[in-house]
């Protein structure tokens, strides 16, 4: 996969992009990136990238000019075009599976007010809210986005570490844990250790439902849960959420 992010402030995210997994989908040919400074495309001597409003209000707005032209540049013809604002669509695992699996993303980082409208009018495809705050700029949310849709190209992380995440398959994840076996005067779980293959995926599943009945009960509406899962469910139900 291709990732182009366009940004005032690109030297933000270099850490991001130069550690850690990515590093190592990039070593590996698996994803491949670039960084663009849009202010290296603005045209006058001071390289201005922001004006006023038109129809007043406060804050400057990104200019057309230089946005443009760093697009231009960036994007191959048909490219997923991004821009990330508090203004789009809610991000969540499944959009994140769904950018996974283009080719090349493009991705805008807006600063001050954000971009001029004829910019997202032309070139965005995807305008994407990572959450309902709003952020001082784009580069958080931007690493926020990569960071949640390159892991799932495939390759780049273990198969068998995904299935069981949170949201996966609409639940959030089970509670873990590893060595020692009692830490603080708090065991681990019996049946963790008890070897009972059987138990422990049932223990898990009461886990997860229980954890989502508790913090995200949206994630359950609609889901159709039958036979041993919605009798557990019943069963979190009746005690109250308590397992
Ligand atoms: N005037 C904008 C509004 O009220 O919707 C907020 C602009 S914000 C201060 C500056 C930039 O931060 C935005 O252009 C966007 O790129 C980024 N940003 C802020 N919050 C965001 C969020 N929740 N999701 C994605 N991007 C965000």
């Amino acid at each position: 996969m291709k990732l182009k992010v366009l940004s005032l402030f690109p030297g933000i995210m270099e850490g991001f992009f130069e550690s850690s997994i990515m590093a190592k989908a990039v070593e590996r040919g698996l994803v491949s990136y670039t960084l663009t400074d849009i202010r290296d495309y603005a045209t006058d001597k001071h390289h201005k990238c922001d004006d006023l409003v038109y129809g007043g209000g406060a804050g400057m707005l990104m200019l057309p000019g230089p946005l443009s032209a760093a697009l231009e540049a960036a994007g191959s013809p048909g490219a997923r075009t991004v821009y990330v604002t508090p203004g789009g669509r809610l991000f969540n695992q499944a959009y994140a599976a769904e950018l996974a699996r283009e080719p090349e993303l493009v991705i805008l980082c807006g600063r001050y007010e954000g971009v001029d409208q004829r910019i997202i009018d032309k070139y965005v495809s995807d305008e994407i809210s990572i959450g309902d705050y709003v952020l001082s700029s784009g580069e958080v949310a931007a690493m926020v986005l990569v960071d949640a849709v390159y892991r799932l190209v495939p390759g780049v992380i273990r198969g068998e570490s995904l299935d069981e995440e949170s949201f996966t398959d609409g639940l959030l994840e089970y509670p873990q844990y590893t060595r020692p076996a009692v830490y603080d005067n708090m065991k681990v779980p019996d049946v963790l250790v008890s070897g009972h293959h059987a138990n422990i995926v049932k223990w898990r599943m009461k886990k997860r439902l229980e954890k989502t009945l508790l913090y995200r009960p949206d994630l359950l509406q609609g889901k159709g849960l039958e036979g041993e899962l919605r009798a557990m469910i019943l069963e979190l139900i009746g005690q109250g959420g308590e397992a």
